[in-house]
């Protein structure tokens, strides 16, 4: 397989002359396959159940990350001296029997059935909630001066409930569009609203029926919290929260100016609806229970050589936690050991921070690596380090995530989400090439990938990402990657079948964890630290 590697870099080398000297990062350290197995076997072991967050089989994950790092010789940069990062979290779960939405139109009292009407999750910061205030639509919610959006021009939603389309316009780039569909509850809370009602739309019943909503909303809700105990909840002037069923929604426009109707007809034509008061009042309360959990992230570094440089740091990111055991009682195997998500993106790490330490060559700049927790329970082990960093956030020039490799044939193409909007895609489309590896676009840009991993975080703090994902095309004759890709992701992705005995081709890791040692000793090496690109949207977030 090495040899390969050289036969890739040498053809590379030939066919772009130019960049002829560039190609000399080139180092004779590779990844081993068998490393890379050991890891894997271990991390996603029945023994460890799942690494649910929270639970003991993670803890001791996050022992076994710690310990290699240890063994590597790596610095601890966790809290206290430690390579571990513990954050406290709070679960909530919202109390039997206690929600309900009531309809005050002026002429009469209506009420909604939950949860067939509607539905609501806990509360992650009070255990009681009582809002009483009038309704004002305002179309899908959305605020951008970048594409020219206001969705609450002329509207006055101060100490109102504010209902929204869920969604957002086709015609937004779906990278941008997932990030401005993530921040309704900011532009509402900004203009002083007291609750937000999402309105579940017959184009959304068609893909995910709002029976499907009714099966998931009993999970408990997780947010982490502030060392003083505050839990992370950034707009708490929100206090009331629901999701309508589209037809039961019609209740709320009795006395609209504009039918519910007319506005879903709106939508399906693929117009933006305006908003406008609704004429009602809605009083809606709820009950919350929270526990306390704790879990950790673990950290360390490797420094740099150069005496500027070394203060400033390259972030390799995988999340070591994953879903935990299954409910499912009707399967003979409840343990979901995710092995592809994530103990393959954490072997891939431990194997890099390795040969980073073996390759003879230390890097300018110094690499932290960091195993994250809770990103399944939505990115928040990452989010926590993006807003309580142990080195200087400002200090971090580039984060290179690794989530679910699918190592399970010999991809001949990457797929790199985040290479568009900064000059790490020059950086990657050059490591790669090394290894005889394309950079191809991303296949299904519908689903923002960008927006849904542990880079994410870090993007909205401002710094660039990257993230690899192995590509539709494979070396292999006869082998469709795309094919062997979307067998995995619908057969056993988060399913207890994704576990060692997969036909995982550990060659394939090899090449993957090259690649990206590759692009983050070019990020450590380099004159200047990567840049967002000017006409980037995510170059100019708060
Ligand atoms: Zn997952």
């Amino acid at each position: 397989m090495r040899f390969f590697s050289y036969i890739g870099a040498i053809a590379v080398a030939l066919s772009l002359s130019a960049c002829a000297d560039e190609s000399s990062t080139t180092t004779a350290v590779s990844a081993d396959a068998v490393a890379l197995q050991a890891h894997l076997e271990f991390l996603a072991s029945d023994d460890l159940e799942g690494r649910d967050t929270g639970s003991r089989g993670h803890e001791i994950a996050a022992k076994y990350i710690a310990t290699e790092f240890k063994r590597l010789g790596l610095e601890p940069a966790g809290d206290d001296g430690t390579y571990f990062q513990r954050i406290k979290f709070r679960r909530s779960f919202l109390e039997e029997n206690s929600a309900s939405f009531t309809l005050n139109t002026g002429d009469d009292e209506i009420s909604l059935d939950y949860p067939k009407e509607f539905i609501t999750g806990p509360s992650a910061y009070s255990e009681k909630d009582d809002v009483e205030a009038p309704l004002v639509f305002v179309g899908y919610g959305l605020v951008s001066e970048t594409f020219g959006i206001n969705d609450y021009e002329g509207l006055d939603v101060e100490g109102k409930i504010v209902v929204m389309v869920s969604g957002r316009p086709e015609d937004l780039p779906s990278e941008e569009g997932a990030h401005l569909n993530s921040s309704k509850t900011k532009f509402a809370a900004e203009r002083g609203a007291v609750g937000i009602i999402n309105l579940h739309t017959p184009a959304r019943e068609k893909v995910r029926p709002f029976e499907v909503s009714i099966m998931y909303q009993r999970a408990p809700s997780v947010r982490w919290l502030h060392p003083n105990g505050e839990p992370n909840v950034a707009y708490k002037n929100i206090a009331a929260s629901a999701y309508v069923q589209h037809e039961a929604a019609e209740k709320l426009f009795v006395n609209a100016p504009v039918a519910l109707e007319e506005i879903f007809a709106q939508l399906e034509a693929g117009e933006s609806p305006k908003g406008f008061d609704l004429g009602v009042t809605a009083r809606l309360q709820r009950a919350s229970r929270h526990e306390e959990i704790s879990s950790p992230n673990v950290a360390a570094v490797l420094p740099g050589s150069d005496d500027k440089l070394k203060n400033e740091y390259v972030l390799y990111t995988a999340h070591s936690d994953h879903i935990g055991m299954t409910k499912d009682l009707s399967q003979e195997d409840h343990i979901n050991n995710g092995a592809m998500d994530n103990a393959s993106g954490v072997s891939v790490m431990l194997e890099t921070a390795r040969m980073f330490k073996e390759s003879g060559k230390q890097p300018k700049r110094s690499i932290m690596f960091l195993s994250i927790t809770a990103e399944e329970r939505g990115l928040l082990g990452a989010d926590y380090f993006a807003h309580h960093p142990t080195v200087p956030l400002s200090q971090i020039v580039a984060n290179v995530n690794l989530d679910m490799p699918v190592l399970l044939y010999d991809f001949a193409d990457v797929i790199a989400f985040g290479s568009t909007h900064s000059t790490l895609g020059d950086t990657v489309t050059q490591a790669a090439g090394q290894f005889g590896i394309e950079l191809s676009e991303d296949p299904m840009p519908e689903q923002a990938i960008f927006t849904r991993s542990d880079h994410y975080p870090f993007v909205k703090k401002g710094v660039p990402a990257v993230f690899l994902m192995t590509g539709f095309t494979s070396k292999t004759e006869g082998e469709d990657g795309g094919e062997v890709w979307g067998k995995f992701f619908a057969e056993h992705y988060h399913r207890p079948s994704d576990q060692p005995d997969l036909p995982i081709n550990y060659e394939a890791g090899v090449t993957f964890t090259n690649i990206n040692f590759a692009i983050g000793q070019e990020i450590a090496n380099q004159v200047e630290r990567p840049r967002w690109l000017p006409e980037s949207f995510f170059s100019q977030l708060d």
